[in-house]
């Protein structure tokens, strides 16, 4: 991470204000589907809100006119995928159709990410699978020479597979440069803390160091910390950037609630939640 006085001389490329008014809009979007079924992984979608709005929003590049992003991203953490229906819908890659049909017979979005519905690259959630597909893609582009960059998202719970250590291992032999990867640390897995499940998880960062890659560890609440972790990195290895996050983050009889794995507001928990994201900046 760079100081803040050389953050200061940087083009004035990220509106902090807009990145926050954009993840509220997100989890108030969220929030709205919950009413229409009856669970929905919403404690995991909040705690990787901003991380994911960085992706698309300000990190992930334009593609051409009608065309897809030269950039990838890859929801390892499937569960987590209520943050991605709704900034796809938000960029009109799914329609708000799609999104009130979700998780209903007639619908084609489910609790998971499927391949083959639009903006989704990868079916994932049957976790520790994720970052061996983005080593994939990231080998790909390379090969093809296009060098796109692909972006992903694991939970911390899913970094305990070894085959996620197998994707780490190969992805820094291969010098796959043009991954960015993110682990939603919010010590949740599931319904037990992780750091009590596995003591030994942590010091996390330095296990990706020791892996060949390079790291940053930051609140992945702020936007800012964010966007400086991704554009201050070297290039010379890929990037794994090891985000401290609350699950349910935004409404607070949810987070660190371990109910809110998997669960819908009823009606009044539902105003609440509303009420308290309308305080917020
Ligand atoms: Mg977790």
């Amino acid at each position: 991470m760079k100081q803040a006085t050389e953050r200061a001389v940087r083009p004035n490329s990220f509106d902090l204000k807009l990145a926050r008014a954009r993840c509220k809009k997100y989890r108030r979007r969220i929030l709205d589907m919950s009413q229409h079924v009856s669970a929905l992984h919403i404690g995991g979608a909040f705690s990787c809100t901003e991380i994911v709005d960085c992706i698309y929003n300000e990190f992930m590049r334009p593609g051409k006119p009608g065309g897809k992003s030269p950039d990838t991203f890859l929801m390892s953490k499937g569960h987590g995928c209520m943050i991605q229906y709704v900034i796809l819908e938000d960029h009109g890659v799914l329609s708000k159709a799609d999104l009130d049909a979700y998780c209903t017979p007639h619908g084609r979005l489910g609790t998971h990410p499927d391949y083959g519905n639009p903006g989704i690259e990868a079916s994932t959630g049957a976790l520790g699978h994720g970052l061996s597909m983005v080593v994939g893609m990231a080998l790909a582009e390379r090969g093809r020479g296009t060098n796109g960059i692909i972006y992903t998202v694991l939970s911390d719970g899913e970094v305990q597979e070894g085959s996620t250590w197998e994707a780490i291992l190969m992805g820094s032999s291969l010098g796959l440069t043009n991954i960015v990867a993110f682990v939603d640390n919010n010590d949740f897995q599931s319904l037990g803390r992780t750091s009590e499940t596995h003591p030994t998880f942590y010091p996390l960062a330095e296990k990706f160091r020791a892996f060949g890659w390079e790291t940053a560890e930051i609140d992945g609440h702020d936007p800012q910390q964010i966007y400086d972790a991704v554009t201050d990195r070297s290039g010379s290895k890929p990037l794994m950037v090891v985000a401290r996050t609350t699950k349910g983050k935004g409404v607070s009889y949810m987070e660190n609630v371990p109910i809110w794995h998997y669960r819908s507001p009823n009606k009044e928990e539902y105003a609440k939640a509303i009420a308290e994201l309308e305080t917020q900046g």
